[in-house]
């Protein structure tokens, strides 16, 4: 499914007439390369930096390039605002090349509102997918208010972020996915980064549908998915990081980016098992704190971990990657006439077979026995089991 005309009048009256976003006619004028080395660098020559920046439950991560350009993809939940814009600042980040939104979840776009207020951003990217949450539409209209530029993903296309590193746009599907789990997440902009011999995979929160649909691609496009370093999609929910997903991409660094504590059960055994099976050494935000991994000249990637809030970075000569067994849960005495959970401590609730729900610890766990009361307890639908 594309925009519809009337979905691109209202944007078009929403975003003003003037802006280049989400008309169609644009995008297919965009040539396949587009530079952005007229923008001003920082200078940094012959070094790649990608960090996952410690933002809870929720993806952030800035790119640095060898010329110096800045690169945040995702912008962690709101609760994050403050760290993401000090994490930021105290990279020496005064602005950003290119903001790419993989997609309208407040779990990646929660923190953006503060860092676009505060630093200068000169493109926005997402891959369009229709969405009127508030969160969302809030943060368009600041990017539109501030001048940033505003464009739409277009498929395969590359960006030169200097020294001949390059960003492939490999996802959203097009058409977009329908139907799955989650479309918003199904349909997150997939992203490739390559210099030299170094290359990166950034999924957002992408779904199984979104890997069949990336593994089913012409030759050249899934050899193209092949990457050293992978951003595990969806915190490590158990459905995405499929194996032949993860046998087509072969990462042998995995980042998960993930709140210790968390609704959704994030990082699931399942995924941790899927990534060690293909020998992925696994790192994850809620151990590691802000992971960094950089290349000199090429070299291979260098990880360093922060290994929690305050402490200063170390050297990441990491052993096999911590992975978590599978654990067995005990059974929860969940009253039979219940079918939906949540915990009084948070604003989603589950179905009561739900893995996550399983995990809610007993002194905070609710009961509702329909859909329509668990709504009406203020509570939305948990994104891992769709209640
Ligand atoms: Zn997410
Ligand atoms: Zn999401």
């Amino acid at each position: 499914m594309r925009l519809s005309t009337t979905q691109l009048v209202v944007r078009r009256l929403q975003f003003g007439a003037g802006s280049l976003y989400c008309v169609g006619v644009w995008r297919w004028l965009f040539t396949l390369v587009f530079s952005l080395l007229w923008l001003p660098s920082v200078a940094r020559a012959g070094e790649l930096v990608v960090t996952f920046l410690d933002v809870g439950q929720g993806d952030a991560t800035l790119i640095t390039s060898p010329t110096g350009k800045r690169i945040l993809i995702d912008g962690g939940p709101p609760t994050a605002e403050n760290r993401l814009l000090s994490a930021l600042q105290s990279r020496g980040v005064s602005s950003i090349d290119l903001l790419i939104l993989s997609h309208p979840h407040l779990d990646h776009l929660g923190g953006l509102k503060k860092v676009v207020s505060a630093l200068p951003v000169r493109m926005f990217l997402d891959g369009g997918f229709p969405s009127t949450s508030p969160g969302y539409v809030g943060l368009l209209k600041l990017l539109s208010a501030r001048g940033v530029t505003l464009k739409e993903s277009q498929l395969d296309r590359k960006i030169d972020i200097g020294d001949e590193a390059v960003l492939t746009i490999l996802g959203p599907p097009q058409p977009f996915l329908e139907k799955t789990r989650s479309d918003i997440n199904a349909n997150s902009v997939v992203v490739r980064l390559s210099w030299r011999q170094r290359t990166a995979l950034f999924t957002g929160d992408s779904e199984p549908q979104t890997e069949q649909w990336l593994l089913e691609r012409p030759a050249p496009a899934i050899a193209n998915l092949h990457a050293e370093l992978l951003k595990v999609a969806h915190h490590g929910g158990k459905y995405s990081s499929t194996t032949p997903f993860l046998r087509a991409v072969q990462p042998q660094l995995a980042v998960i980016s993930v709140a210790a504590v968390n609704d959704y059960g994030h990082p699931t055994p399942e995924a941790l098992a899927r990534l060690g099976q293909v020998g992925a050494r696994i790192f994850r935000t809620d151990l590691h704190g802000d992971i960094t991994a950089s290349s000199h000249e090429g070299q291979p990637w260098q990880i360093k971990v922060a290994q929690g809030s305050g402490s200063s970075p170390s050297e990441a000569g990491l052993p096999a990657g911590p992975v978590k067994p599978p654990s067995e849960l005990p059974p929860s005495p969940t009253p039979s006439s219940s079918e939906f959970v949540a915990s009084s401590r948070t604003q989603v609730f589950h179905s009561a077979t739900c893995v996550a729900a399983k995990k809610i610890v007993l002194a905070n766990r609710l009961y509702f026995a329909t859909r329509a009361a668990a709504l009406a307890s203020g509570r939305r639908p948990a994104e891992d089991c769709h209640p």
